[in-house]
């Protein structure tokens, strides 16, 4: 069904064709009623030659009888479509198949677009044509693929942010040629459709069109091939880049550089580079989110009598005050000693959990002193607990 597409692409009426009087399909096609479907085709594919807006550029009747031409193969190539025709005329087919039966409904023909040339007027010349439904996707600008690149990063930098240059290889634009593949920008109409876009295939009974090969769809081949790229509009180039990683990235951050993934098709823009940062872990520090957590002992003493110990962060040593009485395991906070919150300002914290280290090969005077340390504090630290046995084997 090379053209069921084409009312489903243009269903838009156009004010144009509703002004004028409607010819008989046969009559536009130059075909008798019983016209077979080969002879139909080819009386459509000799008017569409002629009549084809790029062959008559800025004549407006010659876009015109194109549409008339196209709108006539639509409605006579298919047979159920020309069934109806036959039987109960335009009426017939715009109940099956047009916008509210309305005389010439069922087209948009842009012609302005037409009269400036090039392929950009192709590309709805597919649509009407029907043959494949992604001529517009390869002659309207199209925005080029993203990238995606991992890189890992120290636990300092990702908290830090870095700038830091990667190699990159992408497909940019050709500057020789616009990314047009033609030597000079120059196009010509492409010799093997002579300018319609499409070739016809014959696969046993079917036959059916298809994107020419030769300048893919567009109608235009460069007059000479572009001698840096070899035609295609693009070069493949390795680049180093700058890439700025901000400050606070996680394992699995996206930081997006614009413009720097693979070129744009038919003049769109390049796509982004999507930089993907995984974090190496630290030998100290762990981090939770925005917070950052670790564990330092301290003495007995500092435990016992409080003190002013330097304590590392990510910003180098700061001061972390010990209350007195601290017990091993008490996690005390350093405020804003965390990660920068990659949205919005601010700062993570930092958690310390703090674990008294005993002292090793005491010494008889260390001894004596412990042992009258004991004798001052007799307090029993499992008392609750016992108790708590006791109570729960009674019961
Ligand atoms: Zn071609
Ligand atoms: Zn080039």
């Amino acid at each position: 069904m090379p053209n069921s597409r084409i009312w489903a692409v243009r269903n838009k009426p156009s004010a144009l064709s509703l002004k004028m009087a409607k010819r008989d399909y046969y009559e536009v096609l130059g075909v008798r009623r019983d016209a077979s479907e080969q002879e139909i085709k080819r009386a459509y594919r000799r008017l569409a030659r002629k009549h084809h807006p790029d062959v008559n550029p800025g004549d407006k009747g010659a876009a015109e009888r194109f549409k008339e031409i196209n709108e006539a193969y639509e409605v006579l190539s298919d047979p159920e479509k020309r069934k109806q025709y036959d039987l109960y005329g335009h009426a017939g087919v715009g109940a099956a198949g047009f916008e509210g039966g309305r005389p010439g409904a069922g087209f948009d023909f842009d012609f302005s677009r037409f009269s400036q040339g090039g392929f950009e007027g192709f590309g709805d010349l597919f649509d009407l044509f029907g043959g494949f439904g992604r001529a517009q996707a390869r002659t309207a600008p199209e925005k080029g693929e993203d990238l995606h690149y991992t890189i890992d990063l120290d636990f300092e930098d990702a908290v830090k942010g870095l700038t830091t240059e990667i190699t990159l290889q992408r497909h940019v634009t050709c500057s020789s040629c616009q990314g047009t593949g033609a030597a000079g920008g120059r196009r010509v109409t492409c010799p093997e459709c002579q300018g319609s876009g499409q070739r016809q295939v014959s696969r046993g009974f079917l036959s059916m069109r298809q994107p020419c090969p030769r300048c893919g769809g567009t109608g235009q081949v460069g007059a000479e091939r572009c001698r840096d790229c070899g035609g295609r509009g693009t070069a493949l180039k390795t680049e180093r880049i700058a890439a700025k990683i901000p400050p606070g990235v996680d394992n699995g951050s996206k930081v997006r550089i614009p413009g720097m993934g693979e070129a744009g098709r038919n003049g769109g823009p390049p796509g982004d580079l999507y930089i993907i940062t995984r974090v190496r872990p630290h030998p100290f520090f762990e981090r939770k989110g925005d917070n950052i957590y670790c564990e330092v002992p301290i003495t007995v003493t500092e435990a016992a009598l409080g003190a002013r110990i330097e304590v590392p962060t990510v910003d180098g040593p700061a001061v972390m005050v010990i209350p007195p009485e601290t017990g091993s395991g008490q996690v005390l906070r350093l405020r804003g000693k965390g990660v920068p919150h990659l949205k919005g300002g601010g700062r993570g914290d930092q958690y310390v959990t703090v674990k008294v280290a005993l002292p090793t090969h005491l010494d008889a005077r260390s001894q004596e002193l412990l042992k009258e340390f004991g004798r001052l504090n007799p307090y029993n630290p499992r008392q609750d607990l016992l108790r708590g046995d006791r109570e729960e084997g009674g019961r």
